[in-house]
């Protein structure tokens, strides 16, 4: 969906309730604006639900001061205006206090965002303001000292977060971003050592732009089967989002169309609200023109010509799997029969992997072991179709998170190798 359509109160109570049904807000806590061409600053109101916010609540402070709405703009207005008077490129503001950021805010800590190369690349390096009083303009300008030095996210001092962007979304996908970083680095700091991407990994990734061919496509020459697809692969991103298994700015799908054809992800791309029509068609390794693939469509490709049974495949970094490819781990499938029994073993691949050996990453997955950690870039999952891939998916992410609740009660006892035998001959599984 293209948000430049959008009017600023449309956009700003749209991504408010986006903030809040994620859980990064309290109904109280938190405030958005944007400002315009004219100089004018629409913003949240003070003390109004963010559960319920309609575009009617959010107000307008004008250039010249005057204030327009039924409310009194956010009690944070004086560091919002701060932040634009000294970064005139950025136009929109997110403030919040989610959980794991406010976390390192207390801890006095800045989360690191060489994670995996997306969160490095919406972040960069993060800077920490000291503590200032709510609503002071003392406040205001230790947050744009931090902005004026050119960082675009700025932790506070037992506070939260502020981060800036040239658009709503922008500022709003470094937020949720940075959020994931610190949720990660505390979940993967209860399992092992966090590793972070070194320089020349993070160079490594940025050298892998995709550059390949076109051809025209359209409607008029789409299939019913094709239209089918984009459907439903819209259909699980957005659920994907919901569940927690993609981010908006992350998380790879791509489904197989036929022998030489699949649909994959574009890039950029908010995953909340994904239409068919931006889905990209890769055939005989061209896509269609006037759109971009994501950047692991190479990958993908290379995963569907090894293994003409795979319908689908996923790489995505949900916040339980990511702890374990942060800490450069694989995952213990022998948790649940259900996980065993849809997953098999699960592999471990160098970072790498993905960039420089992806006939290694294709000759690891198969339908018979279909999910593989990726060190500091998330997990890769393939299967026979679209809903067995995000079903697997699911499982991972949740034996993940079952393993990292079983550390503070003293760890978990796998299932033993006798009845991981039993299992294999019960259901028949392929030796
Ligand atoms: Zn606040």
């Amino acid at each position: 969906m293209n948000y430049d359509y959008l009017h600023p109160r449309d956009e700003i109570a749209l991504t408010i309730s986006r903030i809040y049904r994620n859980k990064m807000t309290t109904m109280s806590g938190g405030n958005l604006s944007i400002l315009d061409e004219n100089g004018d600053m629409w913003i949240t109101p003070a003390g109004i639900d963010k559960g319920t916010l309609t575009p009617a609540d959010i107000v307008c402070v004008r250039h010249d001061g005057t204030v327009e709405g039924r409310h009194r703009p956010s009690s944070e207005y004086p560091f919002h205006r701060a932040i634009y008077d000294v970064r005139p490129d950025l136009t929109a503001v997110v403030h919040a206090h989610p959980m794991a950021l406010v976390a390192f805010s207390i801890a006095k800590r800045v989360p690191n965002t060489r994670i995996i190369p997306q969160t490095y690349r919406w972040n960069g390096k993060v800077a920490f303001a000291p503590y200032g009083v709510p609503g002071s303009d003392d406040l205001g300008s230790k947050i744009a000292e931090k902005f004026a030095a050119g960082y675009d996210s700025v932790m506070l001092e037992s506070h939260g977060v502020c981060c800036g962007g040239r658009t709503l979304q922008d500022a709003f996908q470094r937020f949720e971003t940075l959020e994931l970083c610190a949720r990660t680095e505390i979940k993967a700091s209860q399992l092992g050592t966090p590793q972070f991407l070194t320089e020349e990994q993070l160079q490594l990734e940025s050298r892998s732009d995709l550059r390949l061919a076109t051809f025209e496509h359209g409607p008029e020459n789409m299939t019913v089967a094709e239209k089918n697809l984009r459907n439903q692969v819209c259909a699980f991103i957005g659920r994907g989002y919901r569940q927690g298994l993609f981010t908006g700015a992350t998380g790879t799908i791509s489904a197989r169309l036929d022998a030489n054809s699949f649909l994959i992800t574009p890039h950029p791309l908010d995953r909340f609200s994904v239409l068919p029509e931006e889905l990209v068609l890769v055939r005989n390794g061209r896509c269609e023109a006037g759109k971009t693939p994501s950047y692991a469509a190479l990958a993908h490709r290379t995963i569907y010509e090894a293994h003409p049974d795979v319908g689908s495949v996923v790489n995505a970094n949900a916040s339980n799997c990511l702890a374990f490819s942060v800490c450069n781990k694989a995952i213990d499938t022998r948790t649940l029969p259900e996980s065993y029994i849809l997953l098999r073993e699960v592999s471990l691949l160098p970072f790498e992997t993905t960039f420089s050996n992806m006939a290694k990453m294709a000759s690891t997955l198969s339908l018979r072991h279909p999910a593989a950690v990726l060190a500091n870039n998330g997990v890769l999952v393939v299967g026979s179709d679209v809903v067995s891939v995000f079903d697997k998916l699911e499982v991972l992410d949740s034996t993940a998170e079952a393993i990292l609740g079983s550390l503070p009660i003293g760890g978990y006892v796998p299932i033993g190798k006798d009845a991981i035998d039993d299992i294999v001959k019960a259901f028949k599984l392929p030796r």
